[in-house]
């Protein structure tokens, strides 16, 4: 059980939004075909060691721009006291705060995000809301070289960096820890759901082909136990050997 370092070879696809010819997905392929998962109540340490139990819920999530907060807000309406632990307390004292820097994010109650259930709760623990961490969606203004302003979008593991510089001091995380890249299917394909609402259905199937041709050469690569193709396709080193 090793948390790997975060700097490696990664190899990633650019292809220009269906929907927008302004916007450039730039998406990381090494984590995207990664076997992590989610292995809260599983094996999960938590962020932080004195509070093992929420995973990486204690500090709430930053909500990206107003889309993103009239989403949440939309899908925080359907929650009922049935499947929502602190429905009486988000509705009455608010589900939303700001950060240190003024940054917009979830509410932090009592030592977790407002939105996650506490181990024990009947309707369900873990977050009542599906979130998208840990995919790090990025937006960069850029100009091309023939003068027309484009947004080059990431799509991207959302490693310690992505916490911004207390990512270091997280007491564990899972993205490169090796004991949480054991699920049974690749990110892109168990994070189907996230990875639509964050890019459409037409941007979303053109990185699933890219991402299924990629596995077809990793399995190739292995098969034929060609070390050198291998090596230089950029398998995330949290990636069991076998
Ligand atoms: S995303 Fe990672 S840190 Fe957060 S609960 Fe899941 S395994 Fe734990």
């Amino acid at each position: 059980m090793v948390e790997k370092n975060q700097d490696f070879p990664r190899a990633w696809v650019e292809f220009v939004d269906p929907e927008d010819d302004t916007n450039l997905y730039r998406c990381d392929l090494t984590w995207l075909t990664s076997r992590w998962t989610c292995i809260w109540g599983n094996g999960c340490k938590g962020i932080d060691k004195e509070n093992p139990d929420v995973g990486c819920c204690n500090l709430g999530a930053h909500i990206a721009d107003k889309e993103d907060l009239k989403n949440t807000k939309k899908y925080a309406a359907m929650l009922t006291p049935e499947i929502w632990q602190n429905h009486k307390e988000g509705h009455k004292n608010g589900m939303f705060e700001k950060d240190d820097d003024g940054a917009k994010k979830t509410r932090a109650y009592n030592g977790a995000c407002i939105f996650h259930n506490r181990n024990g709760f009947e309707g369900g623990d873990g977050c009542s809301l599906c979130w998208e961490l840990p995919i790090r969606r990025t937006f960069e203004e850029v100009k091309r070289p023939d003068d027309v302003d484009i947004i080059v979008i990431g799509i991207e593991e959302y490693n310690r960096r992505g916490w911004g510089p207390g990512g270091e001091d997280l007491d564990w995380y899972c993205t490169t820890a090796t004991e949480a890249h054991v699920g049974a299917r690749a990110v892109y394909q168990s994070y189907e759901p996230e990875l639509t609402a964050l890019m459409g259905k037409k941007a979303y199937k053109i990185l699933a082909d890219h991402c299924a041709a990629r596995e077809e050469m990793i399995a190739a690569a292995k098969a034929s136990d060609n070390t050198r193709a291998i090596k230089y396709l950029a398998i995330h080193p949290a990636t069991p050997k076998s």
